[in-house]
C-alpha cells in the first residue's frame, strides 16, 4: 500500500475499525432495568437523560482530566440541514439513534458514523407555520428493539430498531388545533409517554401514554381544565378550574408538556414539566387573577393511569412565558444531615428548585440568574414573592429573566461525584408590554404582548454562561462566561469532566470541580444540543449534534449574534487508539476509499486551526475548495507554510502523497 509508511506515522486519527454487528434479535434490547440503573449500562446512552433520573451523568472515566487534551475527531456525519439540531442521541449496541429537522430519524454506526437507516415521517411542510421555535426534534426513545419518535405534526411512531421500518403509528393530537411535537418520548413499564407543544398558538396541554407493542392509548392527562360545560375529565381538574376566571378555554389555556420528564421506579412516579399560559398575559387569559393550575408546574403522575399524585407550581398565574418544562433531574442529596430523594429543576423563571420528589414539598429555591419579577420563594408556602409592577399591567416593564428564560430547554446535568449541577444559564433582559390591540386569531401566535418591544431592543443586552451550581447550599460554585446566550446542553462524567457546546460553535471540555478549560474544538455551527458519551471496544466516545436554530433563530439567529453558521452535523470524538495494523489500514482504504483517508489526514493536521471538515468559525481561512482556488500554491503553502500568519510548514509531517489526499478531500468539500 503506497501511503502506508507515511500514514502509520500519522495514525493518531485512525480509530477502531471493527465492523458493527447488527442482527434483529439483539439490537437495542433495552428494558426497564437498563433505564433504571446507570452502572448497569455504563457503556451506552440508553435514554434521553441517560437513565430515568435524567442526570446526564456517565460513570465512564476512560476519558478524564488527565487525557482529555488528546481528544480527536473520530467521525463526522453531515445532516444536510441548516436548521436547528436539538436531539440527544441514544446509543446502544454500537448504534446511534437520533433525529434531525422535520422529525427525521437516523441510525448510524456509533464507531464510524456510517449511516445504517433513515426514516422520514414526511411531515407536511405547512406545519412549520405553527412551530413556535423552528422545526426541531429532541430525539427518540429506544425500548425492546424499537425506536419511538414524536413527529412535528403530532404523530407517535414505533420503528424497528434494526431496519427503521415503521411498526405502528398513532395520531396523538386533534385534527384541528395548533399542536406540535418537538420533545423526546420516554418509556417506562411498557408505556411510551409523549407530550406536545403549542401554547403560544392557543392549545390545551396534555400528556399521553401508549402501549409500546401496539400503540394503544392507555391514558391521557390534561394539565389545565377545559370548558366546564363539557364536564371535567377528573375531580383534580374540577378543583383546578377554581383557580381560573373568565373563559380561559377559548384560547386553550396552555400548560403544554413539551419537553421534560423523569421517572422514579421506586416511588413509581412520572414527573413532567408544564408550560406557560395561553395567552401569556394573565389578565387576558384569566381576568381577575387566580393561580391558573397547572401552568408552569411540575406534576407527579402515576404512570399506570396518569393520575395526579402531587403538583408544585413554580410561577402561579404566570404572565411572562415562564415555563417549567426545563430539564428535570432526580438525585439523592444529603441536606441538613438527612438523605433526601429530590427532584431538581432550573426553569425559565430563574429560581433553582429542589423538591422532595415523594411529596412535592419545597426543600429550597434560590435565584441562579438575576431575577427581578420576584424577591424570592417563601419556604413555608413554596410561593414566589412577586414584585409590584413586574406583571406589566401598568405598561412597559423590563423583567429578568425573560421568555427566553434564565435557562431554557437545553438540558442541565448533575454529577453525583462533584455534587454540582451544570446549567446552560443566560442573562437576558426582557421587555414586556401588553398588546393594546390584541385579538386572538385561530391557530396563530396569540401571546397578547407586543413582541416588537423586544425586537427594538436587539441582541446587545444578552449573554450566556456555563454555571456550576451547588443544589445543597443553593449557591454558585463557578461560571464560564460565553458572551452569547442560547448555548448547548451539558454532559458530565465520572472522569471529572463537563462538556458543552456553545452558540459560537465551540465544543469544550471543562474540569467539573472548578471549570478549568481542558480542551476546545470548533464544530462549524452553533451548538444548542446536549452531548452524550458511550464506550465501545474500550474506546470512550463523546458526541454532539451541532446545528444552530430554535427560538433564537427566530429573532435573527446567528447573523444577529455575529455567529457564522455552517451546516448541521453529528461530531464524535475519542482518544486515538494505537496504530492500526497494515491489514486494518488496508481495510480502511478499501472500504472507504482514498477520500476517507484524506478526511482523516485533514483532521489530524489541519482541522485544529481551519475547523472541522474545513469549516472555519474563526478568522483563520475556511479551506473548503481552497486547493482549486490556490492552484499550485496549495502544495507550496502546505510544504513551507506562510510566514507571519501562523500557518506552519507542514512539510516535515505531510508528504506529497498525503498532501494529494488532503487536497482531494478539500476539493470535495
Ligand atoms: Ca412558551
Amino acid at each position: 500500500m503506497r501511503f502506508r509508511g507515511a500514514l502509520v506515522a500519522t495514525v493518531v486519527a485512525l480509530f477502531s475499525l471493527v465492523a458493527v454487528r447488527v442482527t434483529a434479535d439483539e439490537v437495542a434490547a433495552i428494558d426497564d432495568a437498563d433505564l433504571a440503573n446507570a452502572a448497569a449500562s455504563s457503556g451506552s446512552w440508553p435514554a434521553h437523560g441517560r437513565t430515568w433520573s435524567e442526570q446526564r451523568y456517565s460513570p465512564l472515566q476512560t476519558l478524564n482530566v488527565g487525557n482529555i487534551a488528546g481528544l480527536q475527531l473520530a467521525w463526522r456525519h453531515d445532516t444536510g440541514t441548516r436548521r436547528g439540531l436539538e436531539a440527544t442521541p441514544i446509543v446502544v449496541d454500537g448504534v446511534m439513534y437520533t433525529t434531525t429537522t422535520w422529525s427525521v430519524v437516523i441510525a448510524l454506526d456509533a464507531r464510524t458514523g456510517a449511516p445504517l437507516w433513515r426514516w422520514d415521517p414526511k411531515v407536511p411542510r405547512e406545519i412549520g407555520q405553527i412551530a413556535c421555535c423552528d422545526v426541531v426534534n429532541r430525539g427518540v426513545a429506544v425500548y425492546r428493539g424499537r425506536v419511538f419518535v414524536g413527529t412535528l405534526d403530532g404523530r407517535l411512531a414505533a420503528l424497528d430498531a434494526a431496519t427503521g421500518k415503521p411498526l405502528w403509528e398513532v395520531r396523538t393530537v386533534p385534527e384541528s388545533g395548533a399542536y406540535t411535537i418537538t420533545g423526546a418520548p420516554r418509556v417506562m413499564k411498557g408505556r411510551v409517554v409523549i407530550g406536545n407543544g403549542g401554547a403560544e398558538f392557543g392549545v390545551r396541554g396534555y400528556v399521553s401514554a401508549y402501549d409500546w407493542e401496539d400503540g394503544e392509548l392507555l391514558w391521557r392527562t390534561y394539565s389545565v381544565p377545559g370548558n366546564p360545560a363539557d364536564g371535567f375529565e377528573s375531580p383534580v381538574l374540577e378543583e383546578a378550574a377554581k383557580t381560573w376566571r373568565g373563559e380561559w378555554w377559548k384560547l386553550g389555556g396552555g400548560g403544554t408538556i413539551w419537553d421534560s420528564m423523569a421517572y422514579d421506579p421506586e416511588l413509581d412516579l412520572l414527573y413532567v414539566g408544564t408550560g406557560n399560559g395561553s395567552p401569556w398575559v394573565r389578565q387576558l387569559r384569566s381576568p381577575g387573577g387566580g393561580d391558573n393550575l397547572f401552568l408552569s408546574s411540575i406534576l407527579a403522575l402515576d404512570p399506570a393511569d396518569g393520575r395526579l399524585v402531587w403538583h408544585y407550581q413554580t410561577t402561579p398565574g404566570d404572565t411572562w412565558d415562564f415555563t417549567a418544562t426545563q430539564h428535570i433531574v432526580l438525585a439523592d442529596l444529603v441536606i441538613e444531615g438527612r438523605e433526601r430523594k429530590v427532584l431538581m429543576q432550573a426553569p425559565k423563571n430563574g429560581f433553582y428548585y429542589v423538591l422532595d420528589r415523594k411529596t412535592g414539598e419545597l426543600v429550597s429555591a434560590e435565584a441562579f440568574v438575576e431575577v427581578t419579577w420576584a424577591s424570592g420563594v417563601d419556604p413555608e408556602t413554596g410561593r414566589p414573592r412577586e414584585r409590584e409592577g413586574q406583571d406589566y399591567s401598568e405598561g412597559l416593564e423590563f423583567v429578568k429573566p425573560t421568555f427566553f428564560g434564565g435557562h431554557n430547554w437545553q438540558p442541565m446535568s448533575f454529577n453525583p461525584g462533584t455534587g454540582l449541577a451544570y446549567i446552560p444559564a443566560q442573562e437576558i433582559l426582557g421587555a414586556y408590554r401588553r398588546d393594546p390591540d390584541f385579538k386572538p386569531v385561530v391557530n396563530e401566535f396569540n401571546v397578547g404582548t407586543d413582541l416588537n418591544v423586544f425586537s427594538a431592543f436587539g441582541p446587545s443586552a444578552v449573554s450566556g454562561h456555563l454555571l456550576a451550581w451547588d443544589p445543597v447550599a443553593q449557591r454558585e460554585v463557578w461560571r464560564i462566561p460565553h458572551g452569547l446566550p442560547w448555548n448547548g446542553g451539558t454532559l458530565t462524567t465520572a472522569g471529572n469532566l463537563v462538556f458543552q457546546g456553545t452558540a459560537d460553535g465551540r465544543f469544550v471540555a471543562y474540569r467539573a470541580t472548578d471549570g478549568r478549560v481542558l480542551w476546545t474544538t470548533h464544530t462549524g455551527s452553533g451548538v444548542i444540543a446536549a452531548p452524550v458519551t458511550y464506550a465501545l471496544d474500550g474506546v470512550q466516545y463523546v458526541s454532539v449534534m451541532a446545528g444552530w436554530g430554535g427560538a433564537f433563530a427566530q429573532i435573527g439567529g446567528p447573523a444577529a449574534l455575529g455567529v457564522e453558521n455552517g451546516p448541521g452535523a453529528i461530531l464524535t470524538w475519542a482518544l486515538p487508539t494505537s496504530a492500526p495494523t497494515a491489514e486494518e489500514f488496508e481495510a480502511l482504504i478499501t472500504r472507504e476509499g482514498e477520500d476517507a483517508a484524506g478526511e482523516r489526514l485533514y483532521h489530524v493536521w489541519c482541522s485544529r486551526c481551519h475547523g472541522s471538515a474545513g469549516i472555519s468559525t474563526s478568522g483563520i481561512p475556511d479551506v473548503r475548495g481552497a486547493p482549486s482556488k490556490l492552484g499550485v500554491g496549495f502544495d507550496a503553502i502546505v510544504e513551507t507554510g506562510i510566514s507571519g500568519t501562523g500557518m506552519p510548514a507542514m512539510g516535515p509531517y505531510v508528504d506529497a502523497a498525503e498532501r494529494a489526499l488532503i487536497r482531494r478531500y478539500l476539493e470535495s468539500r
